[in-house]
């Protein structure tokens, strides 16, 4: 979507959904898979919907498939081709989230509220012809704000869109999140609200760490690295999107009232706290490559040839090796290992020597906040305490305001732990 197609939007948006009613706001609303997960919680959903506009406002619902849906229809596909063609893919996935926003629809009519369900491609959303990781590229709202100055609730299929050949495309995993959050920016909505199965961001996920703690407030920074690195709880595209078009966002519970967690621009504040929050990732895989040639060129045609097979890499390190060669390690997603031992061979015939490795248990643990910035010495403390755990480092990341270890996975949760209590964040 580009700059200008997004003010455009915004003005025809409010405009015309919140002509003439001066204390109304429009919300976005996102219920996850979990929060639509069977008719009562569906139901549910449509009784908080119901509060929200008796108190005035008007509402876009973005739905998720009910939670283990996707994953269901993943296994079915692979189940018959290891190798799904990725338009069909699309396809087929499309079809989660095209059920919830017909049930939810449906459960807002049993009460008595108007309500409408489209598709992604009925929102307006287009897309570029990526399958399966498309690309929001513009929003066309009109349709939305027809419903809604007719009084509706709008209820949008997340995760989807359209091509400009007319072909279904989806937008990555979670990509509900980014359905929601690039509706509220097209819409300039008042608020936008992500409704999920915890009250929030919290230090560390607080199915694994128990005395995690909510956040209040983070920064699009913060949130963003803790996406990319292991917290499911934000897709960490939706989140760069935010960041990108201002878009302030709650991360809520649908099953309390509790004040959620705010994730916006940073503010000088911010930087008092050195650690916001530890994120891990468990499926991470090591590859080796040992004893290959010395010379300038290795390191680009090997990492080229990764790219080509579309596999990311992420910590890269370099060692002298006793040869005289030097040996290579880097870190991708567990599921890319076997491709990447697959590629590299004819690749090291060619550069002129060089053996590969891959170790698929490998977890990356990170420890993240824009406090890093301005304080000295968080590396050391997070070394310490890992040493003290008896926990090898493997690898080692960093960046302004993050730092990653690869270590076991067999001790990754441990690791975790270790460096939730170091930094204090725990209750
Ligand atoms: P939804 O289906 O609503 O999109 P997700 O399952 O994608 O929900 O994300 C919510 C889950 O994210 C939580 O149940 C929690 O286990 C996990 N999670 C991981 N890290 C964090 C974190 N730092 N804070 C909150 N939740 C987290
Ligand atoms: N249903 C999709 C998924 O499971 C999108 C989403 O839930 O956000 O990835
Ligand atoms: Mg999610």
């Amino acid at each position: 979507m580009t700059h200008g197609v997004h003010s455009r939007l915004a003005k025809q948006c409010l405009g015309t959904a919140l002509n003439g009613a001066r204390n109304m706001a429009l919300i976005v609303q996102k219920y996850g898979g979990t929060s639509v997960g069977d008719v009562d919680r569906i139901k549910n959903v449509a009784k908080r919907i119901q509060k929200t506009r008796e108190e005035g406002h008007s509402l876009v619902i973005v739905v998720s498939a009910r939670s283990g849906v996707t994953n269901e229809l993943i296994a079915r596909a692979k189940a018959i081709n290891d190798r799904p063609d990725t338009r069909e893919m699309d396809m087929l996935l499309a079809i989660g989230e095209q059920e919830t926003i017909a049930l939810t629809a449906m459960a807002l009519h049993a009460i008595g509220i108007p309500a409408v369900s489209y598709t992604g491609a009925q929102a307006g959303i287009s897309t570029d012809r990526v399958f399966t990781k498309a690309k929001i590229q513009q929003i066309n709202p009109k349709p939305i704000l027809a419903d809604l100055k007719a009084g509706k609730v709008v209820i949008v299929a997340g995760f989807q869109g359209i091509n400009d050949e007319g072909q279904i495309t989806t937008l990555g995993r979670g990509g509900s999140d980014l359905t929601a959050i690039a509706l509220a920016a097209a819409c300039k909505a008042d608020k936008c609200e992500i409704y999920t199965d915890v009250d929030g961001v919290y230090t560390a996920d607080p199915r694994i760490v128990k005395n995690a703690k909510k956040i209040e407030e983070i920064s699009y920074d913060e949130m963003l690295e803790l996406a990319s690195l292991g917290s499911k709880v934000m897709q960490s595209r939706s989140v760069e999107f935010a960041k990108k078009y201002g878009v302030v966002f709650e991360v809520r519970s649908s099953f309390n009232h509790n004040p959620g967690t705010i994730v916006k621009e940073e503010v000088a504040y911010m930087e008092k706290v050195v650690v916001r929050g530890v994120a891990l990732d468990k499926d991470q895989a090591k590859v080796v490559i040992s004893n290959l040639p010395d010379k300038p060129s290795s390191a680009a045609t090997i990492f080229k040839a990764l790219a080509d097979a579309s596999i990311n890499v992420d910590m890269i390190v370099q060692n002298v090796a006793h040869t005289g060669g030097v040996d290579l390690t880097f870190t991708v997603q567990r599921d890319d290992a076997a491709n990447a031992v697959k590629v590299l061979p004819d690749v090291l015939k060619k550069l002129g020597g060089g053996e590969v490795k891959a170790f698929d248990n490998i977890a990356k643990l990170s420890v993240v906040g824009v406090g890093m910035r301005t304080h000295a010495g968080v590396a050391a403390t997070l070394f310490t305490a890992l040493g003290e755990a008896g926990i090898n480092i493997q690898l080692i990341g960093t960046s302004e305001i993050k730092i990653t270890v690869a270590v076991d996975r067999s001790r990754a949760d441990q690791a975790q732990q270790a460096a939730h209590d170091v930094f204090g964040l725990g209750n």
